[in-house]
C-alpha cells in the first residue's frame, strides 16, 4: 500500500489499473501554477479585467496568456473567456443594472451587446497560443443553448483557435448535451453554477448548503447525462467545479466517464491518491450506486469514506 501511495504522490491522474483521468489546475494567473501540474483545466481570465475602467488591451492580454502558456510546454491549458456580468460588474461593459444578476447578462451573454470584447479576447488567446507550445483549448461560460455553443465555436475557429468547448453550468445545456456536442469539441461541467441553477439556490447562500451539496441526486444525474453524451460523441467531458476536489466524489466522476478533473492545485494530491487506490471497474460500481441513490447521504455512502 505504501508503494501505491508513493507512486500516486506525483505524476498524472490514473486509476489503480492505469485508466487516465487528467488532474488539472484551476488558476487565475500564472502565479497560481504549481510545479508538476498535468495542465490547466480552468484558466479564469476575469482577473485581467477587474478594477479598471477600460478593457485590457490586446497586447496586455497576449502577455498574460503567454505567461501561462509558456509555463506549460506541451500541456493542455483550457482558457475560459470572460465570465463577467451584473454579478461581477465591469465598468466598460455597457450593462444595465439587473434585479437578478445571476440570471441576467453574464458569461457568454455579455458578448451579445459587446461582441468586440469576445473577439479581442479570442484574438489575444490565439496570438499567445501561436507563440507557445501549450495545447490551448478555449471555452465559454454560462451557455444555455446549442445555438450559443455553435456560434462560440465558430468565433473561436475564425480567430484561429481550433479546439472550442463550453462550460455546462445551466441545466438547459446539460439536458441538451448531445446537441451541444455536435457543435463543440468538449464540455467542462462547472458544478458550482450547475448546482446553483439546478436547485434555484444562490451559491453564496450558506443557509442553502444542503441544496448545493454535490452529492445531490439531481446534480449527479445531470453529470451522468453529460458524461454519457460525451462518450456517445467520442468527445471529452471534464469537471472544473469544486466537486472535482472531493476525493470520494472524484471516484464517482471517473466511474461516470468524466475524463478530467480540474481543481485548486492544493487539492490535486488527495484526488490523485483516491484514484490510484481504485480500479476503473470499482469506480464504475461506486458511480452506479451513487446514481441510484435517492438522497445525498445515500449517494455519499456509496463511495468509500
Ligand atoms: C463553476 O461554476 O463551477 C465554475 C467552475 O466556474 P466559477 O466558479 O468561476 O463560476
Ligand atoms: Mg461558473
Amino acid at each position: 500500500a505504501r508503494r501505491a501511495r508513493a507512486a500516486a504522490s506525483t505524476g498524472p491522474g490514473r486509476t489503480a489499473d492505469g485508466h487516465p483521468v487528467a488532474l488539472l489546475a484551476n488558476i487565475g494567473s500564472a502565479r497560481d501554477l504549481t510545479a508538476g501540474v498535468e495542465g490547466v483545466g480552468l484558466f479564469r481570465t476575469e482577473l485581467l479585467y477587474l478594477d479598471r475602467t477600460d478593457p485590457p488591451s490586446l497586447d496586455e492580454q497576449v502577455a498574460a496568456y503567454r505567461d501561462v502558456f509558456a509555463a506549460l510546454p506541451g500541456r493542455k491549458v483550457v482558457v475560459r473567456t470572460l465570465d463577467a456580468g451584473a454579478d461581477k460588474p465591469l465598468p466598460f461593459l455597457r450593462m444595465a443594472g439587473e434585479p437578478n444578476p445571476a440570471l441576467g447578462v453574464r458569461g457568454l451573454r455579455v458578448a451579445r451587446r459587446n461582441p468586440d470584447v469576445l473577439t479581442t479576447q479570442l484574438t489575444a488567446i490565439a496570438t499567445a497560443a501561436a507563440a507557445a507550445s501549450a495545447e490551448v483549448w478555449v471555452m465559454a461560460p454560462m451557455v444555455a443553448t446549442a445555438a450559443e455553443a455553435s456560434s462560440f465555436a465558430a468565433a473561436c475557429r475564425s480567430a484561429g483557435l481550433p479546439t472550442a468547448g463550453v462550460m455546462i453550468e445551466v441545466p438547459a445545456a446539460a439536458l441538451r448535451a448531445p446537441s451541444i456536442l455536435r457543435g463543440v469539441d468538449f464540455l467542462s461541467l462547472g458544478t458550482n453554477d450547475l448546482s446553483q441553477y439546478t436547485f434555484a439556490a444562490d451559491r453564496m447562500c450558506g443557509d442553502l448548503a444542503e441544496l448545493l451539496d454535490h452529492w445531490q441526486p439531481a446534480l449527479i444525474a445531470l453529470i451522468a447525462a453529460c458524461a454519457s453524451a460525451g462518450a456517445e460523441a467520442g468527445k471529452p467531458v471534464g469537471v472544473c467545479g469544486e466537486s472535482a476536489a472531493d476525493p470520494a466524489f472524484a471516484l464517482v466522476l471517473a466511474g461516470l466517464g468524466i475524463s478530467s478533473l480540474s481543481m485548486a492545485p492544493r487539492s490535486i494530491p488527495a484526488v490523485r491518491e483516491a484514484l490510484a487506490a481504485h480500479t476503473l471497474d470499482e469506480c464504475r460500481t461506486i458511480a452506479k450506486a451513487a446514481l441510484a441513490a435517492d438522497t445525498p447521504e445515500a449517494a455519499r455512502a456509496a463511495a468509500p469514506a
